[in-house]
């Protein structure tokens, strides 16, 4: 047991073991390769209450909160089954419906969510806008009951077999002085209008992206989180998760890259000796797991202020960027140690260093976090 985590939070890791154990890193490839969606598992993580961990307990979670979602994404990861859909379900999408939405909205939308019968995806990012959220077109005219949509949304990871995406669009246009304006709103991905199309990535992951084309999607005003126009103000309460989840799954990767290294490193011999024994191999290994622990630290930090109800985003920021970074140097160092090996299908290095390689950049680049830790940590004038 960790001696810094509660006899409960001990319990959450041992039971991802065992799932994690039972649909392994075996399955993961199988049903990355197929694109087939992991049911089995999916219905393993609802079964043992994990959809649901930060979910209250009249809405079927488990009431517990994001620090715990964090032990369980990192623990997948440290398994090598990495999953985007639990950073984009559990995490983006539920958690502001949660803080944000009705009743009849947590019996509508999360429950279902919880017990794994329904699937939520998220949907941020336009060919336009890019990171700059202000600027997404995807609108919603008001109608007399609800909201009339049209836009397009890229690079959404889980769409195609997702029941949900909890939508971020605008439902006032534009204006300079800024945050008002975009709106959260749970789109039915099986309503008409609704297009979601496959796109052909290169990173190895479980889920599939898609782009998803609204054309006129007629969304009821029973779908809308909150208060129309207010979506800035919720996103915190989502991205910031997303943050923390990510730095999670990092370190949970740097983990299992840095125990592959260190196994290979002691039973390869070279020139008679274990390749172990040198330090210009230890060495990096040794900094690696020195930066993941630093990270992991700082994010358990991140997810203990969120779930105080305070304002995580300096701590989140810099565990995002701390955990991918150390994941990157785990992944060279792992492959470096491999020699050849680390270049070949069969020990499957690669493909984890795609994904490493992927969270500098998605779902928020390395380059905006160091903006934020400069113009919101430091005070320097803000860059974007
Ligand atoms: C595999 C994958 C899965 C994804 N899943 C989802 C998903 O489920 N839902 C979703 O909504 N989105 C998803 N995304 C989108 C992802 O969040 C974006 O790709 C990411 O936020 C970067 O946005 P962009 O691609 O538009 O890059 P851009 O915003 O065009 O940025 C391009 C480059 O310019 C840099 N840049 C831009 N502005 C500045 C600035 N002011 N200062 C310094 N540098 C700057 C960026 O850092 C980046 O390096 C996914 C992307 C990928 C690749």
């Amino acid at each position: 047991m960790s001696d810094i985590l509660t006899v409960e939070q001990d319990a959450i890791i041992r039971t991802v073991d065992k799932i994690a154990e039972r649909y392994d890193r075996r399955y993961w490839l199988d049903h990355a390769h197929t694109g087939t969606f992991p049911r089995s598992m999916w219905k393993a993580l609802a079964d043992a209450g994990i959809l649901g961990i930060a979910v209250p307990e009249p809405f079927g979670g488990t009431g517990l909160g994001l620090l715990e979602m964090a032990l369980v994404q990192e623990r997948l990861a440290e398994h090598g089954v990495p999953l985007l859909l639990f950073v984009v379900g559990p995490g983006l999408s539920l958690m502001p419906i949660v803080r944000h939405g009705t009743a009849d909205q947590m019996h509508k939308f999360v429950k279902p969510a919880v017990t794994g019968d329904k699937v939520f995806c998220f949907g941020i990012t336009e060919p336009g806008a890019g990171s700059n959220t202000m600027k997404i077109e995807t609108f919603g005219r008001r109608t007399a009951h609800g909201y009339r949509v049209t836009g397009q949304k890229v690079f959404i990871s889980g769409a195609e077999h997702a029941d949900y995406m909890l939508l971020v669009a605008r439902t006032a246009e534009y204006n300079s002085q800024g945050r008002d304006g975009l709106s959260l709103m749970v789109i039915d991905l099986k309503a008409p209008g609704v297009r979601v199309v496959p796109q052909e990535m290169l990173v190895q992951s479980l889920e599939r992206q898609a782009q998803v084309f609204l054309e006129d999607v007629e969304v009821p005003e029973s779908a809308v989180i909150g208060e129309a126009g207010q979506g800035f103000r919720y996103l915190f309460d989502a991205l910031n998760p997303e943050r923390i989840n990510v730095a999670a799954m990092a370190v949970g990767l740097g983990r299992y890259l840095t125990t592959r290294a260190v196994d290979y490193a002691k039973t390869r011999e070279v020139f008679g000796v274990s390749i172990g024994s040198h330090q210009s191999l230890q060495h990096p290994l040794a900094e690696a797991k020195t930066h993941l622990e630093l990270a992991w630290l700082m994010n358990l930090r991140a997810a203990e202020v969120y779930d105080q109800g305070g304002a995580p985003g300096e701590y989140a920021n810099m565990a995002k960027l701390g955990a991918v970074d150390a994941a990157l140097e785990a992944a060279d160092i792992a492959i470096e140690v491999h020699g050849g090996n680390g270049f070949t299908r069969d020990y499957d290095l690669l493909s984890i260093w795609t994904l490493c390689r992927l969270l500098k950049t998605a779902p928020v680049s390395r380059e905006l976090v160091l903006s934020y830790i400069g113009h919101h940590v430091l005070g320097l004038p803000a860059s974007y």
